[in-house]
């Protein structure tokens, strides 16, 4: 599939080597567009090798397919990997302000979250939809919970940034999976109201 260039409207069978090329085409990435890399980075995607994409694949097609209609010229096609059956690919295209932004993401080869910006509402979802899920607890209530394994150093320093941002304030969980952080049953359906539910992780919001 081809994308048409924002900025030319030509189309391109791979714009990110058009947008590298080109002297007079360099549109900008939305915010919103960036707070949904910033997101799904958080959650299930990794930046590539080259440092100029983001990457990231589920066990979902209807998620990814919804993510690179909402990323629009950013995204490439949602690819099922050959080697795995039922499990989905999507690859930005390759783009300086990608690299920019994401720079400082990796600690030792490790993703650890950026924390020096605000954690937005449509960040805080889609890493709600790549990591989160629902635990019934307290008799029929249920708490929202977010893996957060590689954050297990900073941990108290996550839960002040999520405070800060203005999110229920959750607690941190250590399990034999790693640590997840746990929002209480009272702050759970006040956290879920703060953004829609996406497509094909809608279960998660089913309270
Ligand atoms: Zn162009």
């Amino acid at each position: 599939m081809s994308t048409n260039c924002p900025t030319c409207g030509e189309e391109y069978d791979a714009l990110g080597i058009h947008l590298t090329h080109s002297d007079k085409c360099n549109p900008e990435i939305s915010d919103r567009k960036i707070e949904i890399l910033r997101g799904i980075l958080m959650g299930d995607g990794w930046v590539s090798s080259s440092g100029r994409a983001i990457q990231a694949e589920w066990a979902n097609k209807k998620y990814p397919q919804y993510i690179s209609k909402e990323l629009g010229w950013v995204s490439g096609d949602v690819k099922e990997r050959p080697d795995r059956n039922g499990i989905y690919q999507l690859n930005t295209i390759s783009y300086d302000q990608i690299e920019t932004t994401f720079s400082k993401w990796y600690k030792n080869g490790e993703k650890i979250w950026d924390t020096s910006y605000d954690l937005t509402n449509e960040a805080m979802r889609h890493l709600y939809a790549c990591d989160g899920s629902l635990k019934v607890r307290e008799g029929r209530k249920s708490a929202a919970t977010i893996g957060c394994a590689n954050e297990r150093d900073r941990i108290k320093r996550v839960i002040e940034w999520i405070d800060k941002s203005g999110f229920p304030r959750p607690t941190s969980h250590i399990s034999n999976y790693g640590v997840e952080l746990y929002f209480s049953t009272d702050d759970t359906p006040k956290l879920l109201n703060m953004f829609d539910p996406v497509n094909g992780y809608e279960y998660k919001w089913d309270l």
